[in-house]
């Protein structure tokens, strides 16, 4: 029998959880009808499921519903955030700020505008992972559009100062975007109080199902204006075209709902079981090195460096535990991460990190295996290279 995997990559996405899969249930059978269908009843039964949920998933980031727009998923949520609003904006500037470290959607979507003749600046982090709010002001000029910075880092968990962030884009009357994929549901994001003009999150990251995500886009003060990447049928107020998937929706309300009414308990539960995962790994093998702010970060993310363990060799030989360089992979080697490259983790370190998160349904048992797992495999990596 395979052994069951003891998965811990819960930043690349989560399994659905049981009560989101219910929800979707009679919307993949009997429920079929197409939202946009108002000319009988399947057709309206369809809407109203999904206005039900577009509910949820506003309550959870402080939004009204109709501030929630349905897109494929984060990824699309900050290519339609960065480039629709830029050019709806351009007429004002073409200035862009955002952060070194920020997940490829944001950081490719502002090349492409490059391309397209703005300017953008990135801006370094802090050896904790965090901005310096100072650098930020200096940054701004009087032709800058939009801040985009991340709400929490993929690979290291960091979260930003937000809410110093956004008083500072209010007061200067720039729009703010945060790409909250890895921390909505996790820890409590409240678009109003944080002064969020923008906000993209995906349900995959939740417990919901994977290829559908939300951008949040503010009605008021001020009313954000975007170009839409995609035309044809003008669903979601214009800014996103096509048939909207029912299903999936559901599910991503749901997986809000519970969230909501679980993030308490699952923070301080997840919390419990990253600490006794790190602390395993650091009491039993010296030359460990913990990565980024270990006081803002989210809940259920560790990411740690094994001095002299190349971390591709690492997770060749893990065999019942699932775990993430955080950065891209290729065949033969890990990318060396540029945001490791960006808190100043030296070469080395960063080609022996790795990124562990833990979930709603990791148990003690399988975090105190994994450490034993990996304890294992560091030792004899070390000692081979001893020997050789
Ligand atoms: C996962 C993730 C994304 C991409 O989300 P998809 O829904 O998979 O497109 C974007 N940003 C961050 C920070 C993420 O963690």
């Amino acid at each position: 029998m395979r052994k069951k995997i003891i998965y811990l990559d819960h930043q690349a996405t989560t399994p659905l959880d049981p009560r989101v899969r219910r929800a979707m249930g009679p919307y993949l059978d009997g429920k079929f009808g197409n939202a946009a269908s108002y000319t009988h009843a399947a057709g309206r039964e369809a809407a109203v499921a999904v206005e039900k949920a577009r509910e949820e998933i506003a309550r959870l980031i402080g939004a009204d519903a109709r501030e929630i727009v349905f897109t494929s998923g984060a990824t699309e949520s900050d290519n339609l955030a960065l480039k629709g609003a830029a050019r709806a904006y351009r007429g004002k500037g073409r200035h862009i700020v955002t952060l070194l470290i920020e997940h490829k959607a944001v950081l490719d979507s502002c090349k492409r505008l490059e391309m397209d003749g703005f300017r953008v600046t990135y801006l370094p982090v802090r050896k904790d992972g965090r901005l310096d709010v100072g650098g930020l002001k200096s940054a701004i000029r009087p032709d800058t559009i939009l801040i985009s910075t991340m709400f929490a880092n993929n690979e290291i968990g960091v979260l930003q100062p937000v809410a110093e962030i956004g008083k500072i884009a209010q007061g200067k009357g720039i729009l703010f975007h945060s790409d909250a994929a890895q921390a909505v549901g996790k820890v409590p994001v409240d678009v109003r109080a944080l002064g969020i003009d923008l906000l993209s999150f995906s349900a995959h990251k939740i417990y919901g199902p994977k290829g559908i995500g939300v951008l949040y886009v503010r009605k008021k003060e001020p009313r954000v204006r975007l170009v839409p990447l995609i035309d044809g049928g003008g669903h979601e107020s214009g800014f996103r075209s096509g048939t909207l998937n029912v299903p999936a929706i559901v599910g991503f309300g749901r997986a809000c709902a519970v969230a909501r009414e679980k993030m308490k308990e699952e923070a301080a539960r997840t919390t419990w079981l990253r600490n006794r995962l790190r602390d395993g790994l650091i009491q039993r093998l010296p030359d460990c090195v913990v990565n980024g702010s270990q006081e803002h970060r989210l809940p259920n993310n560790l990411n740690i460096s094994f001095a002299g363990v190349e971390a591709k060799v690492l997770m060749d030989r893990l065999r019942s535990v699932a775990v993430s360089s955080g950065s891209a992979c290729t065949s033969t080697s890990v990318e060396p991460s540029y945001v490791l490259k960006a808190i100043g983790v030296s070469e080395e370190l960063r080609r022996s990190a790795i990124r562990l998160g833990v979930g709603r349904f990791t148990t003690v048992g399988e975090i105190d295996r994994a450490v034993q797992e990996i304890v294992g495999c560091v030792k004899r990596i070390r000692a081979r290279r001893k020997a050789a």
